[in-house]
């Protein structure tokens, strides 16, 4: 009975330990964690918006006026494509997100490792998506702003997941490789010589055309309006409520302590 006792609180002791307090973890984005990892509301969004494509996919394929790149030079005799930014567009890696909450740190800290491990996890919808526009000869390029170093693990991640990867071209672009930088433009412009990219997909203004540097969150919004004809046929977006430019906006693209952040966020919520 004593010995019980002792066991016991030595284990109240542990847990004591093991569980932080709230004051110690960055609660900043637990509830949009939360939400892309438990709601389906959130799956139903991306459901919704890859099965709404594929229903396009016959007049777009069809259409050799179909072009969903800005940059395009919209040259006849083009296979069809798709170009699908990777995180959080292909790839859930929201346990990076709840890892950070949990051990009080920020990105980029961790976010290696995570990569390394190759076990992100499927975006709702991606998959039968991409197998269906595969068939029907549409070729897939995925083009990322992970760095160059972690292409064979982002390849081995999207391979293991069971989505369509050629091998007779580079389909996986990312950034550094061939001296493009973050913006996608040279990347699309680079898919477009060869194919017509009949959509594109991502969860950041920048996946599909190209702002302004630090642009404010006004002249992002302000943007999408000059587009409207692209989105719902040849541009689909995924919500992120997690991180993003939409984020960094905010603070002026500045790297701010969280106390800033908190402060920033306020003062550009609307009350009215
Ligand atoms: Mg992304």
């Amino acid at each position: 009975m004593i010995k019980s006792k002792i066991n016991l609180s030595f284990l109240s002791i542990a847990i004591l330990f093991c569980i932080k307090s709230e004051a110690e973890i960055n609660l900043e984005s637990l509830m949009a964690v939360l939400y892309s990892q438990t709601s389906g509301e959130i799956k139903a969004t991306f459901v919704q918006t890859y099965n709404t494509a594929e229903d396009l996919l016959d007049i777009a394929i069809e259409d050799k006026n179909w072009d969903a790149v800005l940059e395009s030079e919209r040259r006849s005799e083009r296979t069809p494509a798709i170009i699908l930014d990777v995180d959080e567009t292909v790839l859930d890696n929201t346990p990076f997100n709840a890892r950070s909450i949990m051990n009080n740190t920020n990105y980029p800290e961790g976010w290696d490792k995570w990569i390394y491990e190759e076990k992100a996890t499927l975006i709702p919808g991606v998959k039968d998506f991409l197998l269906t526009a595969q068939e029907k000869g549409v070729k897939i390029f995925y083009v990322t702003n992970r760095r160059t170093v972690y292409e064979e693990a982002t390849k081995n991640n999207i391979i293991k997941l069971g989505l369509p990867f050629d091998n007779d071209v580079d389909v996986l672009l990312t950034r550094g490789e061939n001296g493009w930088g973050s913006s996608k433009a040279s990347r699309r412009s680079h898919v477009s010589e060869k194919h017509r990219v009949i959509m594109m997909f991502g969860d950041n203004l920048n996946d599909f055309f190209d702002l302004p540097e630090k642009a404010n969150y006004v002249t992002r919004k302000d943007s999408v309006l000059k587009h409207e004809n692209m989105w719902g046929s040849k541009w689909f977006m995924l919500a992120n409520p997690v991180y993003g430019h939409w984020e960094q906006s905010i603070y002026g693209f500045e790297l701010l302590d969280e106390a800033s952040k908190t402060k920033a966020k306020l003062e550009n919520i609307r009350t009215n």
